[in-house]
């Protein structure tokens, strides 16, 4: 198995919702575990499904909304507190660098500034590197590929400023997943997509049956496409809204809910 995927949380930005936390999922491959997006409660959920927090290699976060980065602080906490409680766990974190890819480092700075009122004054043996997020490759390594695209969820930044929001496309073991992150709309991400084997593609902004017409009529290859992020459509009738996606593209189709694993 190449890559395994877990759903953290599939909800959008909304008030708390029964069974759904906000945006985050990670990826398992070849031993490391990889976070995409952090919203409330990611690691809460990964620690008590099993995942395995100190193979963490990196995170990397699309935005800085708080549906994407409210439980990053306290990932980082949770891996700092395993290696309190774990010998092996310390053993195994100790001396790494975690790196942290996120579009906006004053917003890192808080999170560093909130860690560095926690225990300890979240002093670690293991590193956090943040990295801005940039078009191009964010990350290659152990045979794990990230490539960032900008796209248009936050506008177009100023002159001289950095853009904000980001979809991921990565590539590990001969397969492929791409996530949106929040997007203005999938031509934002287009070039991302061509022959990944799995397209993840937020619903709060969009329409499902909309999303699923303009990906056929595309003509673009993709192997499945699993709908996260959702908004008031999927959480309020989720057996018609993926009855309404597999209309146009079939059993191709599938809507994430939180603890959902997809093997590629
Ligand atoms: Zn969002």
């Amino acid at each position: 198995m190449s890559m395994t995927l877990t759903f953290l949380g599939t909800c959008s930005g909304t008030e708390p919702m029964p069974g759904r936390h906000h945006c985050s999922f990670t990826v398992e491959h070849d031993g490391g575990l990889y976070w995409f997006d952090a919203g409330e409660c990611c690691s809460y959920t990964a620690h008590l499904a099993g995942l395995d927090l100190p193979a963490t290699q990196a995170v990397f976060i699309s935005h800085t909304h708080m549906d994407h980065i409210g439980g990053l602080p306290n990932l980082l906490w949770t891996l700092r507190k395993l290696t309190t409680i774990s010998k092996p766990s310390a053993e195994r974190l100790a001396g790494r660098t975690i790196p942290v890819v996120i579009p906006r480092l004053d917003v890192w700075d808080g999170i560093l500034a909130v860690l560095a009122g926690t225990e300890g004054g979240f002093r670690t043996d293991f590193k956090l590197q943040p990295e801005r997020a940039r078009d191009g490759i964010a990350f290659d390594r152990n045979g794990f590929r990230v490539t960032a695209l900008h796209n248009l969820h936050l506008g177009v930044p100023d002159d001289g400023a950095s853009w904000e929001s980001y979809s991921f496309r990565i590539d590990a073991g001969g397969r492929s997943v791409v996530f949106s992150g929040d997007v203005r709309g999938l031509a934002d991400f287009a070039a991302l997509i061509p022959g990944c084997d799995l397209l993840l593609m937020e619903t709060g902004h969009h329409g499902v049956a909309n999303v699923c017409r303009e990906l056929r009529d595309s003509g673009m290859t993709f192997g499945r496409l699993g709908f996260t992020h959702h908004g008031r459509e999927i959480l309020d009738d989720p057996q018609a809204a993926l009855a309404a996606a597999q209309a146009v593209l079939g059993d191709h189709v599938f809507i994430a809910d939180d603890g959902m694993q997809v093997h590629l």
